[in-house]
């Protein structure tokens, strides 16, 4: 049924991700075709069927892709990794009539503060918010923001940039670390309008939560719903642990799932993968955000559907149009822990890898460090040491063991020397 169908990936990166969707795509027996900007690279495996796209201009590679050719006939669906890849998606799959969600809900879930208005409009519940923009002198920010508050960017993911003030002075200066992370090369060569903001949220208090779904002519269905056991009451909000099924009562994760699912319609999502972060506390569920994509990096790992299905799989048979409304996750209970950067520096090594995956439970651990690159923490920075992921009988079971698991592990990382750059040593 599925032979010679033809699927289009539109990814920013040709690492872990995108190798699961070919690997998917094989066993699925779909071609695969993708659409990235790394078409250069040498471990490229998909060489020159891939479609080259630039993600800084969006409109002109979605015309380019949606003409892209030779192929032996037009796609029969469309899948992304990625916030940015997403909008690019949706505006190919407009172009090629190939169910996605559409343009303007995509481009609202990549704008914090477009995504905070959709909410508000819909009658959700959203924190106090406003955006400054990021050349003004915060000080006048800073007395009318709601304390304790977060500051953050709006098109920035994995936590970067956003920085907790508790008052005035620590909102002036949170302001001024975000303004300075705004103006390095891997933000300003996208010339985004949001990235000309930062906006400012009430500090909303409670457990997390996230929610990995699919979304079918605007209805959603939930695969996963994670509890984030760690605390996140800043300065910054590093990832660590996602476990599942939540141990919340059932009135919990109904609010939280009722939550995701009127946030989807007032977002305006149709078609294609979510992943959805969200707070409980007393007044009920608050979105955080609601990305139109699935769970990033190797964290899809973390779940498995029976009988012996990945998610990538998953979503690449939802992306043909099947009906997967029937798959439940194979494990009653499993997890992934994003293995945070403890300093900065340069990695050098992990010691007790071994002894990590020995323990009961744990599946994988896999350090995605590589020598001699350079770390940076939050809120600077975006990335982790590595994943380990857990799989059990009950979620304390599998973040038992997590826990244990990274207790083993030990990274070397050296400081990085001060630089002495050539033109100060040019300089008379
Ligand atoms: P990103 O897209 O970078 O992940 P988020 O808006 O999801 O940005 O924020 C990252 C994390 O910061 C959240 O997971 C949460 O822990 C924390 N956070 C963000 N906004 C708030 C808020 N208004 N109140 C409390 N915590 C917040
Ligand atoms: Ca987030």
């Amino acid at each position: 049924m599925r032979k010679g169908k033809r699927l289009l990936l539109v990814a920013a990166t040709t690492g872990y991700q995108t190798r699961e969707f070919a690997e998917a795509a094989r066993r699925l027996e779909v071609e695969l075709v993708l659409a990235t900007d790394r078409c250069h690279v040498l471990e490229d495996p998909w060489g020159d069927h891939a479609i080259p796209v630039r993600f800084e201009a969006l409109e002109e590679s979605a015309a380019a892709a949606a003409a892209a050719g030779p192929f032996d006939g037009p796609f029969d669906g469309l899948v992304a990794v990625g916030d940015r890849p997403a909008r690019l998606a949706a505006l190919i799959a407009t172009r090629l009539g190939i169910p996605f969600s559409p343009p303007d809900a995509v481009e609202a879930c990549g704008d914090k503060f477009l995504a905070r208005e959709r909410l508000r409009s819909a009658g959700m519940r959203v924190p106090r918010y406003f955006r400054v923009p990021v050349q003004e002198d915060p000080r006048t920010a800073a007395e009318r923001a709601p304390y304790p508050c977060v500051l953050k960017p709006l098109g920035q993911a994995a936590s970067r940039g956003v920085i907790r003030a508790d008052d005035r002075e620590e909102f002036v200066a949170a302001f001024h670390r975000i303004r300075a992370l705004l103006e390095v090369a891997d933000v300003l060569r996208f010339r985004d309008a949001r990235d000309r903001y930062i906006l400012v949220e009430a500090f909303i208090e409670g457990p997390e939560f996230a929610v990995e779904g699919l979304v079918t002519a605007g209805k959603l269905q939930t695969l996963a719903l994670f509890d984030k056991p760690d605390p996140l009451d800043g300065p910054f909000f590093e990832e660590t642990i996602y476990v599942t099924p939540s141990r919340q009562p059932e009135v919990v994760r109904q609010e939280l799932i009722g939550a995701t699912q009127e946030a989807v319609r007032a977002l305006g999502l149709t078609h294609g993968p979510l992943h959805a972060e969200l707070r409980h506390n007393r007044e009920g569920a608050w979105i955080l955000e609601v990305a139109a994509r699935p769970i990033g990096g190797l964290c899809s790992r973390a779940l498995r559907f029976a009988p012996d299905t990945s998610l990538e799989e998953l979503l690449l048979r939802h992306a043909l149009g099947e009906d997967v409304g029937e798959v439940s996750l194979a494990t009653p209970a499993s997890g992934v822990m994003m293995i945070p950067i403890p300093r900065a520096g340069i990695y050098a090594g992990a010691r007790g890898v071994r002894e990590a995956e020995a323990v009961p439970g744990v599946e994988q651990v896999i350090v995605t460090a590589r020598e001699g690159q350079a770390l940076v923490p939050l809120p600077e920075g975006s990335s982790y040491l590595g994943f380990l992921f857990a799989r059990g009988s009950t979620p304390d079971e599998v973040e038992a063991a997590m826990r244990r698991a990274h207790a083993h592990l030990e990274f070397e990382i050296r400081s990085s020397l001060p630089v002495v750059s050539a033109a100060a040593l040019l300089t008379p």
